[in-house]
């Protein structure tokens, strides 16, 4: 093969056209040449540079740890201190404003010639930013506690999903499969019966799409076991804006859902026994005013026939008695007791007697007002205490009850049943100091007074 003839190619033109930044020095290290290449990337002009050193107060060089490269290791100085060429050294240019590094990969030598003052060394640099950074990124992503899976962006239309091309140590950690199982496949190997459909389908959306997205998904684990992930996808660009990868970035929250379950589940447990705690309680109120009106009932009412009793009526009358003393009313006290009532029971039977005395209370209900004070204070005894403006008035309401008694025909068991009672009336003005206990045996006294008349008539004693 013959070897080309290049004699006639214009060298200056190739480099002045060349993507290689080349500087070249003389062995005194002025530069005498850079190419525009060259002054882009070192940001300079062309008079900036020739005959000095390549230098700018608004940068300084730094070493591939980040120190601060000293002028007798910068590449042409290297050359003619070790008299050996300098290869694919990677030096940064600092740049002391915006704090930004903009690396290069230098290479460098000495044009041979038998006069070391005559050589001129050769520099020769690319911008290789793109692979260079301050740190290592990819140390973070191995070490971050977060799972990091990266995928391609070619296959997100195929059905199993695009491959895995990168993880990192706690996906290792957390799935149970190593890296080199890992990639080649794709995420669809880590979802299991339980993963959500819904949840899936917005993924391959939004991959479709190239859009980020957030979800939380049930994955499994190489051993079956599974766990919740909040996991978010973003496209990941090449320098020119085309799609090339997805980057998710997935954290294990099994405990945190677990609790987030736990405390709803215990939240509705609590919920629902607030609620039939509640009822309960509601329930039991009901009962209870229901026990407490039945109790307030039988201590102040007679079971047989509804009317106040005999301690609701001595209370009651008490209340009356102060008030004849006070305004110097008569007090009256009654006792009615009705004739011949063991007959009705000897003749009927007992029922029957018991369904007379209700009826003779109903009576006795019908004859006096609500606010009056009456009562059964006995077994076929009833009482009332009336204020009266004189004994007259007393008589009167006496009379009056008799007659309503006597006139009446009690029907039980289509048996027609007449009865008469008799009346004991104890008067006091003032209520004359006496106590209600006073007035009742001065009434009763009267009542047998009564009696002895022939019933079915009433006697009045003043005292
Ligand atoms: P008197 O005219 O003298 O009062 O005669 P009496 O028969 O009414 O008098 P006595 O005191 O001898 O009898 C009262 C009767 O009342 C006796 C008792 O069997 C009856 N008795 C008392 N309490 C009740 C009751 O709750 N129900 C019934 N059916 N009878 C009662
Ligand atoms: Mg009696
Ligand atoms: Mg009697």
């Amino acid at each position: 093969m013959n070897v080309a003839d290049f004699s006639g190619l214009k060298l200056r033109s190739l480099l002045e056209h060349a993507h290689i930044g080349v500087v070249i020095h003389n062995s005194d290290t002025s530069i005498v040449y850079a190419n525009p290449t060259a002054l882009r990337l070192l940001g300079l002009e062309y008079d900036q540079i020739l005959g000095r050193e390549a230098e700018d107060p608004s940068w300084y060089f730094i070493d591939e740890f980040s120190n601060k490269l000293a002028v007798c290791d910068y590449p042409v100085n290297k050359v003619l201190s070790t008299n050996s060429p300098l290869s694919n050294d990677v030096i940064g240019r600092f740049d002391t404003k915006t704090h930004e590094v903009i690396w290069y990969l230098v290479n460098a030598y000495a044009e041979s010639a038998s006069d070391i003052e005559g050589r001129f060394i050769v520099v020769t640099f690319n911008e290789i930013s793109d692979q260079r950074h301050l740190f290592s990124y990819r140390d973070i992503v191995e070490n971050a506690r977060d799972v990091i899976i990266v995928t391609d962006a070619e296959q997100t239309t195929h059905p199993l999903g695009p491959q895995i091309v990168f993880v990192n140590r706690a996906f290792e950690e957390l799935t149970g499969y190593s890296a080199e199982e890992a990639i080649g496949e794709t995420p669809r190997m880590l979802q299991g019966k339980g993963t959500d459909r819904g949840s899936l389908d917005r993924i391959r959306e939004a991959l479709l799409r190239q859009a980020p997205i957030r979800e939380t998904i049930l994955n499994y684990s190489k051993m079956g076991k599974p766990y919740w992930l909040e996991l978010e996808i973003f496209p990941l660009s090449n320098r020119f804006g085309k799609v090339t990868h997805f980057a998710a970035i997935e954290r294990d929250v099994t405990e945190k859902t677990f609790y987030a379950d736990q405390l709803e589940k215990r939240n509705e447990d609590l919920k629902a026994l607030k609620a039939s705690l509640e009822q309960m309680v509601e329930q039991r109120t009901r009962e209870l005013s229901a026990a407490n009106h039945t109790l307030h009932k039988m201590a102040h009412y007679d079971d047989l026939t509804g009317i106040p009793n005999r301690r609701s009526f001595m209370d009651q009358a008490q209340k009356v008695r102060s008030l004849a003393r006070r305004h110097a009313f008569f007090l009256v006290i009654g006792v009615l007791d009705l004739d011949h009532f063991k007959k009705i029971n000897d003749e009927y039977g007992h029922n029957t007697g018991d369904e007379v005395l209700r009826s003779v209370a109903n009576l006795i209900q019908g004859e006096f007002r609500d606010e009056d004070v009456y009562g059964r204070i006995g077994g076929e005894e009833f009482a009332f205490a009336l204020l009266t403006k004189d004994s007259a008035s007393a008589e009167i309401a006496a009379k009056r009850l008799l007659e309503a008694i006597s006139v009446k025909t009690i029907t039980v068991d289509n048996q027609q049943i007449q009865i008469t009672a008799s009346i004991g009336l104890a008067v006091a003005e003032g209520a004359n100091q006496a106590n209600l206990e006073r007035f009742l045996k001065v009434a009763d006294e009267a009542l047998y007074e009564a009696k002895d008349g022939g019933r079915n008539c009433w006697v009045l004693r003043c005292f």
